[in-house]
């Protein structure tokens, strides 16, 4: 196929009256035209509805039901193995340029919606205007450049192997088979998206089961690769609860390979649980893990200081702290604590609180587990550390009850307690005082997560021991901890964070192939 060469998607410039009038009017046209809307399971082509259904609510103004999906039982979910495992039949042989289509031609249909998945977003799970606008600009990058990945393993023996006289050698890339694909809600459009598109696009069929709080854009994205082309079975629609028809797929015999980007706790689970050999089962499952963090950044005596609470601040209230990749951690050398912690504090004090619609800083949590689980550790903050900012969980805003959490920073927490070493999950930082860099550099490294990491600094000696010493899969310098850019920044943990798969990297389709040599005696 001819295509250009990769190229992320930019992001919309908010700052431009015309992009925020856009934003709102598609706020209103998915008011219009999606809110209350239904989604059926999708088993090899058919809409099938179940008895039971799962409510989306929108989390900042809770009376507010957003709309509801099926709910698969497990009848549904061997219906959906089992047909998955026909569609395979076909779908592996056909060519990779041809399967790089269907997902070429999905991004396409997503950029032309792109405002109305941005919208979507903010009312399902609260994002607002520029953090729903960089996860559909992800989402269609993952398309583009899995397309991309999957192009380069066209033909026989597609990768390089060394000639060898009076042979024919050939290093084949080909599919595993049928996986469950199983994604959180805080990126609900894009890691669903990619944790889906990649295993198909390499030639498996695959049943994505998204969270249960955002089963609206997972819809939405879904029905946009069943329109670009995806035949019967190869992506099998199935919501439903993680621990029913999630603990059943990962468990199941037939199961070849898991996919799954969550918490520690359900992840380590499902490790284990596929682990296990099934009665008639003919394989090692492969597992793929993308886990939590507790993510640090560092800021030494030698760094712009104003640079690094900017890099705070975006890195730790950036969609309420929600993110695998927050900065829960902040670490300061005592030299210039006190100047750093003051202006973070201050920063964070302007944050305006309020929905995704309405654009606001800080947002509502998810859900009421969420809500529940941050408040605890902000009841217990005080014996932790010292409250500088926030605090409190209002559990509503403007008159409308919603999960809202104030954005807090508890400051002078030490290094093992449970606020510096367990991840909250929501717009709460733990700020630690380091005596020195090394110090600081061993502080960052206490926790059992690696996933992403910063140090601002001006010491070249220390970024580049940073660099090496440094346990994490995505280390930035100088600038905020979250953002990862598709094909620009490969994304993964090492540690309790995951299998360090890296998503949007080079080597990502090779999670979902297996390798065959052949060998021809001429
Ligand atoms: P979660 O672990 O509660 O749920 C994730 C998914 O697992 C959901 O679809 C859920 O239904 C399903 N599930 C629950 N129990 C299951 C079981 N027993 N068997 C099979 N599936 C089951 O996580 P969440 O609250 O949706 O997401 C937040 C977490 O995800 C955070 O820990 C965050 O750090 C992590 N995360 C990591 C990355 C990364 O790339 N490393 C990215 C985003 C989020």
């Amino acid at each position: 196929i001819k295509v250009q060469d990769y190229r992320p998607q930019a992001f919309t410039d908010f700052t431009k009256e015309e992009n925020v009038q856009a934003y709102r009017a598609a706020l209103q046209k998915v008011r219009a035209e999606l809110l209350g809307k239904h989604y059926p399971l999708v088993i090899d082509g058919e809409r099938v509805d179940t008895a039971e259904k799962i409510e989306s609510r929108n989390p900042c103004d809770t009376n507010e039901l957003v709309g509801t999906t099926s709910k698969a039982t497990t009848e549904d979910a061997e219906r959906a193995l089992q047909g998955a495992w026909k569609a395979f039949e076909s779908w592996k042989k056909w060519d990779m340029d041809a399967r790089a289509r269907i997902l070429l031609k999905a991004a396409a249909i997503l950029k032309r919606r792109r405002l109305e998945a941005c919208a979507l977003m903010s009312i399902e799970v609260g994002k607002n205007y520029a953090e729903a606008d960089v996860e559909v600009a992800e989402a269609i990058d993952f398309l583009e450049y899995y397309a991309r990945s999957a192009m380069k393993y066209s033909g026989f023996g597609s990768s390089e192997t060394t000639w060898f006289e009076g042979e024919e050698n050939g290093l084949m890339s080909i599919p595993l088979g049928v996986g469950v694909s199983i994604s959180p809600w805080n990126f609900p459009c894009a890691i669903y998206l990619g944790m889906l598109a990649a295993p198909i696009v390499a030639g498996n069929c695959v049943i994505a089961k998204p969270a249960e709080d955002a089963g609206l854009i997972a819809g939405f994205v879904s029905d946009i690769m069943f329109e670009a082309g995806l035949p019967a079975g190869v992506l099998q629609f199935l919501p439903g609860v993680g621990k029913e028809i999630g603990e059943y797929l990962t468990n199941h015999a037939k199961t070849r390979f898991i996919t799954f980007t969550g918490s520690r706790a359900v992840g380590l689970h499902i490790n284990e649980v596929a682990a296990k050999v099934q009665p008639g089962q003919k394989w090692i499952k492969r597992v793929v893990m993308e886990l939590g963090g507790k993510d640090a950044m560092i800021v030494d005596e030698t760094a712009d200081l104003d640079v690094a609470v900017t890099a705070a601040v975006q890195g730790a209230f950036g969609f309420n702290g929600q993110k695998c990749s927050a900065m829960s951690r902040l670490i300061v050398v005592d030299e210039v604590y006190d100047a750093v912690v003051s202006q973070f504090v201050e920063r964070a004090r302007a944050l305006k609180v309020g929905t995704g619609e309405d654009n606001a800083n800080v947002t509502a949590v998810v859900n009421e587990m969420s809500f529940n689980k941050i408040k605890g550790y902000l009841d217990r903050a005080p014996q932790e550390g010292q409250v500088l900012l926030g605090g409190g969980a209002p559990g509503e805003c403007a008159g409308k009850p919603g999960y809202y959490i104030d954005a807090t920073i508890v400051g002078d927490v030490k290094r093992d307690s449970p606020m510096a070493q367990e991840e909250i999950f929501g717009p709460v930082v733990t700020v630690l005082r380091a005596r020195d860099w090394q110090d600081a550099l061993d502080i960052a490294n206490s926790t059992e997560y690696g996933l992403t990491g910063g140090v601002c600094s001006s010491s070249r000696e220390r970024l580049e021991q940073a660099r090496a010493e440094f346990e994490v899969g995505n280390l930035y310098f100088n600038r905020k901890i979250t953002g990862a850019i598709v094909g620009v920044q490969p994304f993964g943990g090492y540690n309790m964070s995951g299998t360090d798969s890296k998503a949007g990297g080079p080597d990502y389709l090779a999670n979902f192939m297996q390798l065959k040599t052949v060998t021809e005696r001429w």
